[in-house]
Order: C-alpha cells, then structure tokens, then sequence
C-alpha cells in the first residue's frame, strides 16, 4: 500500500511540475526560489510574528498582554507544545486548497521545507514525526494524505524516521466547522487509534505530529490522547498554518 501511495505522488509530480509557477500566485519563477513562492507571495503571506502562545504556538497580536492565548487558557490541550509558520488568511488558504483539492501534491513537499525551517528555531527535540491521519476512503478519494506529504519531507531533511501509518482514522467523522468544543471532542471520541501492524515502541517517545492547518486543535488533541496512551512521553504539534482565535483580544 505504502508504495502505490508513493507511485501516485511520484505520478502527481511528474505531471504538475513543481519549482516553475509560484504555488502561491502561479506566476512564473526560476528554481532557486525558497519554497518555491515568488517574492511577492513571500512578503504577502503572514508569516510567524514576534508573539506566539506558550502552549498552542497560534500568532498573538503584538500587543497581547497574556502568554497563553484565549483557547488555551480556557481550554487546555493533550499536547505539550504547539508551533505552526503563517497566520491563515487569503494566500495561505489558496496553497493549501490546491494543494488538497486540486492535486496539487508536489505543494506538500515545499511546506515540508517551510516545517523544516520554522523547527530548526526551536530547542523541542522529539525521536519520531507522525502526520494526522486521514480516513482511508477519503484518502484514496484525494490520492494522498496532505500531512502525510509534509511529515515524509520534513523527517527527510531532518533525519528522523516518520511513522506515516501509525495513526489511523477508524471512521469517517462529520465536518468539523461550526461546531463547538465539546461537539468536536464527541465528534472524534474513538476515531482515532495506533494501528495495530505498527512497528514503532511509543514507550517513553517524544512525538512531533504533522498537520496542515491548527484551528481548535481538537484533532490534534485526539491524536495527542491516543500518542499518550499507547505510551509516547512528550507529544510536540507542528503545523503550516494556523487559524485566528475566537477571541483575540482577551
Ligand atoms: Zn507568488
Ligand atoms: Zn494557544
């Protein structure tokens, strides 16, 4: 399965190109660019400011007189530490909707760099990089798990191994959006769960998940929960992007 997974994204490469078109605006760009985004993308995309949460890593306005943003401090997490690159506006969003709706795969391995690059500023070291799961069906539906992607290319640079099947999604769960946190935790509750040909230990490991995007982090949560169980000591979160809070000014 693994190597038909590999095929398709080998595939999906050779047929969209990447390093030609900015994958941010599409305009043309030579090879050498960062991440592959022309210059106007890299000054326009909301990348990490000074002002970050201690817990989840979401971007703070600078003038945020808590440490701890609202969620986490109303909430809580089964995660000990969050990090994630750029705020998610209107240029975020569209890599990211190419990326997973238009099969655009090649995307994933440029955003593996950006995650190698933001980790590289952080002291947190972690034995084993792990992506959110997606459901098999949608999986196979899209041609590629979008985290998957990411995770392979960032363990690559950083010479870690990544376990890309340890997490699985048992069932398929109803679309997130809208739904408040208690909702969410129910919409997931048993969703998730190691995968029972796993061949990694998970005793006394320190794990990096892999996603595209923090919004609640309730999926991360979940992840986070089910690490912790099947015994992983320290769980680290790193995403590309990361959505506003729901209340930024308190
Ligand atoms: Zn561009
Ligand atoms: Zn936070």
């Amino acid at each position: 399965m693994r190597m038909i997974q590999r095929g398709i994204e080998k595939g999906l490469e050779a047929l969209y190109p990447s390093n030609i078109y900015c994958i941010s605006c599409g305009s043309i760009i030579d090879k050498t660019r960062d991440y592959a985004l022309c210059d106007v993308c890299m000054e326009t995309f909301h990348w990490l400011g000074q002002k970050t949460c201690g817990k989840c890593g979401k971007i703070l306005p600078e003038d945020y007189r808590h440490e701890l943003c609202y969620d986490c401090r109303t909430f809580g997490h089964d995660f000990d530490r969050g990090f994630t690159c750029v705020q998610y506006g209107l240029y975020e969003r569209g890599v990211l909707m190419d990326y997973k709706y238009k099969g655009k795969s090649y995307i994933g391995r440029k955003l593996g760099d950006i995650l190698y690059d933001r980790m590289s500023l952080e002291a947190a070291d972690f034995d084993l990089v792990v992506p959110v799961p997606m459901y098999r069906k949608k999986q196979n539906q899209r041609g590629y798990n979008q985290a998957a992607i990411m995770a392979r290319r960032f363990a690559q640079r950083r010479q870690k191994p990544c376990a890309a099947e340890l997490l699985q999604r048992t069932r398929k769960t109803p679309p997130m959006k809208g739904l408040g946190a208690f909702e969410r935790h129910e919409n997931l509750k048993g969703a998730i769960a190691v995968s029972r040909d796993n061949p990694y230990s998970l005793e006394g490991r320190r794990i990096l998940l892999i996603d595209d995007i923090y919004t609640t982090g309730s999926t991360l949560d979940e992840c986070s929960r089910v690490l912790r169980e099947a015994g992983a000591s320290r769980v680290y979160v790193l995403t590309f992007a990361c959505g506003t809070n729901r209340k930024p000014r308190q």
